[in-house]
């Protein structure tokens, strides 16, 4: 009997692994499962602080529940307090998209984990210790006067935390006298937790960027493309923790030490099993390059493909995002802006500076065709991703139209080789001689049939030749021809869809999260005044229903007592338009679409529009580095850190996009802007006009 339990048991955890390596080999995208926690529904019901903290992460598409993620971590927190059942009932988990190692809780316990912080922890009793840290936090400042939660500035922002660095010395006793040691887990695995804060901001693992990653025996870049070694990750001595959600590292390093040393060790690094850890953190890690590539920042999502790739090999969710990340970068590139897009090189540490720095000194054409080589490659292997061959007919569309580059631009044979000697071998005969037997269309027809070989060139680069082993590829070629025929196609619908009406009788439009915002340029500062938003709204609903236009205005009202699929759409737009945001320029596809396209199937939804009023997209480059990067996420500053990046800078500017869901594109993106006194009026007729347009195909006559 005690055989057959065991055998089952077994088999249990075989099947069970089976399917958590399927679920890797077959990732997308996180989403919300099972039903709305009641808590959160709590949170979304009401407007206090901690509330809004909690909603701003909804609206933007970054709070997740009922995952193998949260179930993970709820369970070493039950385990951590197995004594403490009161207060284990007391606290709520929630995951958050980001990529930051950092945790925190609010003073309603409410604990958010970032995906970043299950992504870097080396085993399970980490984790319960910084849980433990958290809790100990809570229980603190349970019966304390509460603390504002309002930010100011950064400076005060900054002041907040080094007020709280005796807090953490006290939290982390707590978290070790009270939980962690009366807990199934073990003292000696946590030894090294303060380094998984510390280098946090560098990638999963260390992997080497090397030539072969970007080059092919047939072409070579300049040496000047590659560094002769990369800066040196700075030791943990050198920690400078002023900018830490968790300071004075050091200190708690020596006092965790000297209580390790004083106490015996009798717990396990793992409670449930290692196998379940590590899928857990290879499902954070895989949705963090989800969250690298929507938010358009490439060296990461290269660096930590790389790493994952190290021990994932012919992963398809990876394969893809490289393909992905190589096509956005080079969308970026075209549109000569790689700052918003590439951390600067100079100060990045370790691998990922040999991938920033190969980024920054790539060509736009080079960037161009290396994009186009890596979707061909990766279709070959994944003919039905729809996504990939959107991406390479756009790759391709800009090789032409862009950078004019043409098929006869690239050779046939190797860099490096003579084009003598090739002749010689092949017995190609000079081109330049004319058959004097054929009339000009027997001429026309011999070379629209032979594709002609092109040999190399003394003006030809590295560029040139590297498309060598894919431009005869019978799939590249019919991918190319394909995206020749739509620039043809494009061209003349751009003459006549003008006159024809966009959205249909039955489209549903959702009109999301419409927003009046008023910057102050003395101030610096961006307010959304309720009147202002209300006047929008009312003119986005005149608008459309006057013109049938079946339109529901998504607004943060709407975020209450929702079902789960809903939410997940919710979450779904809010990811899409952090992504619209990084998009400053055209045609592009975006890295959301294909998710977007899954999340909508059973909706009724064939738009999303977008409309703004304020003034114009803001927010530097280093500024979003700095937030995402540098400064972990803190309760304090969370509502902050996601309004970077829209800081209008002028008053009356009216923004208006429309997204066709179904097709992937962005159908219509304007900025109408208006200075004088009677701004409003103007802008309502704007707005009018727009959906006028969209409705009916054509522009109507007058102001
Ligand atoms: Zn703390």
């Amino acid at each position: 009997m005690k055989k057959l339990i065991t055998f089952f048991a077994l088999l249990t955890f075989f099947v069970a692994m089976a399917q958590a390596n399927e679920k890797i080999d077959n990732f997308t995208y996180l989403q919300s499962q099972g039903a709305i926690p009641a808590r959160l529904l709590e949170s979304l019901n009401s407007d206090d602080d901690e509330a809004k903290v909690v909603q701003s992460l909804v609206k933007n598409g970054r709070l997740i529940y009922g995952t193998e993620l949260n179930s993970y971590v709820e369970t070493v927190a039950a385990n951590l307090l197995e004594k403490n059942q009161d207060l284990f009932k007391k606290l709520s988990f929630y995951i958050v998209k980001s990529p930051s190692v950092n945790a925190m809780i609010s003073n309603k316990g409410i604990v958010l984990v970032n995906l970043g912080m299950l992504a870097q922890i080396t085993n399970e009793s980490e984790l319960a210790f910084i849980l433990g840290h958290e809790i100990s936090h809570f229980v603190e400042n349970e019966g304390k006067k509460k603390k504002s939660t309002k930010i100011v500035s950064l400076n005060s922002y900054l002041s907040y935390r080094q007020n709280s660095r005796e807090d953490e010395l006290e939290a982390d006793k707590q978290s070790l006298e009270r939980y962690f040691n009366a807990s199934p887990y073990s003292l000696q695995a946590i030894e090294n937790v303060f380094d998984v804060m510390r280098y946090g901001y560098l990638p999963f693992d260390e992997i080497p960027f090397t030539r072969a990653e970007v080059e092919q025996p047939f072409y070579q870049y300049p040496d000047n493309y590659f560094l002769a070694n990369v800066k040196q990750i700075r030791s943990r001595a050198d920690y400078v923790d002023t900018l830490s959600t968790h300071p004075n590292l050091q200190k708690r390093q020596q006092n965790l030490d000297r209580f390790i040393e004083r106490n015996t060790d009798s717990g396990s690094e793992f409670v449930q099993s290692k196998e379940t850890f590590l899928y857990v953190r290879d499902l954070a890690r895989l949705e963090c390059i989800n969250f690298y590539l929507t938010w358009h920042d490439y060296g990461s999502a290269l660096a930590n493909i790389l790493a994952l790739r190290h021990y994932l090999p012919n992963n398809r969710f990876l394969e893809i995002a490289e393909a992905a990340a190589y096509y956005g970068f080079h969308k970026h590139k075209n549109d000569g802006n790689i700052k918003d897009v590439v951390e600067p090189y100079k100060e990045i540490e370790g691998e990922k500076q040999q991938i920033c720095y190969f980024l920054s000194k790539i060509n736009k054409k080079e960037a161009n065709t290396l994009a186009v080589r890596k979707l061909t490659s990766i279709i070959k292997k994944y003919p039905d991703s729809n996504f990939l061959r959107r991406m390479a007919a756009d790759a391709m569309y800009d090789l032409t139209k862009e950078n004019n580059l043409n098929l006869e631009d690239f050779s046939d044979f190797a860099q490096g080789l003579n084009a003598d000697s090739i002749k010689a071998t092949l017995q190609i005969n000079d081109t330049a001689k004319i058959d004097e037997k054929k009339d000009k269309y027997s001429r026309i027809r011999v070379k629209k049939g032979t594709k002609q070989l092109v040999l190399p060139n003394e003006k030809f680069k590295t560029l040139n030749y590297m498309l060598v082993d894919i431009k005869q590829d019978s799939i590249f070629q019919s991918l190319y021809d394909n995206a020749l025929a739509e620039i043809e196609d494009e061209e003349a619908l751009a003459i006549v869809s003008f006159e024809k009406p966009v959205i249909q009788a039955n489209d549903r439009v959702l009109v999301w999260m419409p927003q009046y915002a008023k910057y102050k340029p003395k101030t610096q500062t961006t307010t959304y005044p309720k009147v202002g938003n209300a006047t929008l709204k009312s003119a986005i609903k005149s608008s459309t229903k006057s013109l049938h236009i079946a339109a529901d205005v998504f607004t943060e009202d709407k975020l209450k007592s929702r079902d789960t699929e809903e939410f997940n759409r919710i979450s779904l737009v809010g990811q899409w338009r952090t992504e619209w945001r990084q998009i400053s320029f055209r045609r592009m596809q975006m890295y959301m679409q294909p998710a977007l396209q899954t999340g909508f199937a059973t909706s009724d939804y064939r738009f999303i529009n977008l409309v703004n009023e304020g003034g114009e997209r803001g927010g530097s480059a280093g500024y979003k580095w700095s937030i995402l990067y540098r400064a972990p996420l803190c309760w304090v500053t969370l509502p902050f850190d996601l309004l970077i990046v829209a800081i209008p800078k002028m008053d009356k500017t009216l923004y208006f996009s429309l997204y066709d869901i179904e097709k992937g594109e962005m159908i219509v993106s304007k900025k109408y802007e208006q200075s004088e006194i009677d701004a409003d009026a103007y802008l309502n007729q704007a707005l009018y006009n727009y959906y006028y347009t969209l409705k009916n195909g054509r522009k109507i006559t007058g102001k």
